[in-house]
């Protein structure tokens, strides 16, 4: 990933994976903590049914043997049924009376602690029985009342059989919740974020010259979604800068184009100057210019006439041009028949050098000039100058131009076709 990349890129606590995963198991806690509620509400009315059941059964199991004690007096069998009652369930204490309310057996749990309110309110009323005891005498006579069997259930077995259930209830509760959370925030994150990221990383890419040609993510299974539609608007716009950039680069070359000749113009002249003058000055670099012009263009074009003229315009800037192939140099038409070159890294020598070249070039076009004082063919003049930008006591950018022109002038009247590189 680029630098800008992370600079955008939020922390970890703020990114959508993080707060979406963090909130979905708040709210599935709280569901789960609410399902577990009801749950366990439902819970306490089995757990009460069952331990009514329960006992219920083991009161009628022991009952008969406990009224036949009491019947009998036999406190032995009373012990008997006695434990076996409080070894059978959850019981804290049991007492077998015979008829006369004297205790026959009985057993407790000594020091069975004070059960908390919440289980007293949920099973306090399903711990104590009173069960009267009746023994059938046979032979018609009505059943006889002979004792009775006291029992309380233990509200601390009740509580732990309760929490040990509440707490699987809680346990299994708060997994779901997990399980449930990972599942959307793993969902969340291939369908939603990593995407996202996807699109943000193209975005942040872009090259601001060629917005056009920004990776845009191939998102086969979003093609008709959100996502989808978001990278389509993201790509139509970027093309839309790219049609706007390719038109102002359009006009700006137009605009920098002379329509006749098909080379630079002066607009382009003046801005490729001032580039390369400061260029110029960094490197201590020399910088030179010619200018040009034809000899007697004028009555060139008065007796060929105006369109033989322009094909002259033409056929010397072509010509000016192939004949400085270094992508670093320029040749603009400065209007008329007038041309300049600005030539990087030259001093004087070397411009003089070009200009000969180029002089040269015009000659071998051949064009025929019969009004013409110097030759029968069309040639041209030139003023050459060149500057160190920026060094003590140098030109200026204006000084060094009109050190050319003045040169160009001179060497018109020294006779024309020729190049003028000094002052005297
Ligand atoms: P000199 O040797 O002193 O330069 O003489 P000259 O006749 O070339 O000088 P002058 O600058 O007086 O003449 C320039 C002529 O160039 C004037 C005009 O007829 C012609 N000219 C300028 N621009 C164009 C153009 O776009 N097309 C054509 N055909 N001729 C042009
Ligand atoms: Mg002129
Ligand atoms: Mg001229």
């Amino acid at each position: 990933m680029s630098k800008a990349v992370n600079r955008h890129w939020v922390s970890r606590w703020h990114s959508l994976t993080t707060r979406q995963a963090v909130l979905t198991f708040v709210i599935a806690l709280i569901i789960s903590i609410i399902a577990g509620l009801i749950e366990l509400l439902d819970d306490v009315r089995v757990l009460r049914a069952d331990i009514q059941q329960q006992t219920g059964r083991l009161l009628q199991l022991a009952g008969a043997t406990a009224a036949e004690a009491a019947f009998q007096l036999n406190e032995e069998l009373g012990e008997q049924v006695v434990s076996g009652i409080y070894n059978g369930g959850d019981v804290s204490r049991v007492v077998l009376r015979d008829d006369f309310g004297r205790v026959m057996a009985s057993r407790e749990t000594i020091g069975e602690a004070d059960s908390g309110a919440l289980l007293r309110h949920l099973f306090g009323d399903i711990t104590d029985y009173h069960v009267p005891l009746t023994y059938d005498m046979g032979g018609g006579r009505a059943a006889e009342a002979v004792g009775e069997l006291d029992m309380q259930l233990s509200l601390r077995v009740i509580g732990d059989a309760f929490l040990e259930r509440s707490a699987l209830i809680f346990s299994l509760g708060m997994l779901k919740a997990l399980v449930i959370a990972l599942l959307v925030v793993l969902t969340f994150h291939v369908l939603i974020t990593r995407p996202l990221l996807r699109v943000y990383t193209a975005i942040v890419t872009v090259d601001p010259d060629q917005p056009g040609n920004w990776s845009r993510p191939r998102f086969r299974a979003h093609r008709n979604d959100e996502l989808g539609s978001l990278v389509q608007a993201l790509d139509d716009l970027l093309r839309a800068f790219q049609k706007g950039l390719d038109q102002r680069d359009e006009l700006h070359q137009i605009s920098t184009i002379d329509g006749l000749t098909g080379i630079p113009n002066r607009r382009r002249f003046d801005e490729f100057l001032a580039r390369q003058w400061l260029d110029s000055r960094r490197q201590k670099s020399p910088l030179a210019v010619i200018f040009i012009d034809i000899d007697y263009f004028k009555p060139f074009n008065d007796n060929y006439g105006h369109g033989v003229g322009d094909d002259c315009l033409r056929e010397v800037a072509r010509a000016l041009t192939r004949a400085l192939p270094r992508a670093t140099d320029l040749v603009a038409r400065y209007g008329g028949e007038e041309f300049v070159c600005i030539l990087p890294h030259t001093d004087l020598d070397g411009a003089c050098a070009v200009a000969e070249r180029l002089r040269l070039a015009i000659q071998a076009l051949a064009i025929p000039h019969a009004w013409s004082d110097v030759d029968d063919l069309v040639t041209v003049s030139m003023g050459v100058a060149s500057a160190v930008p920026g060094r003590a006591g140098s030109w200026s950018q204006d000084d060094l131009l009109a050190a050319a022109d003045r040169r160009l002038y001179q060497a018109k009247q020294n006779g024309r076709n020729r190049i003028v590189s000094t002052d005297d």
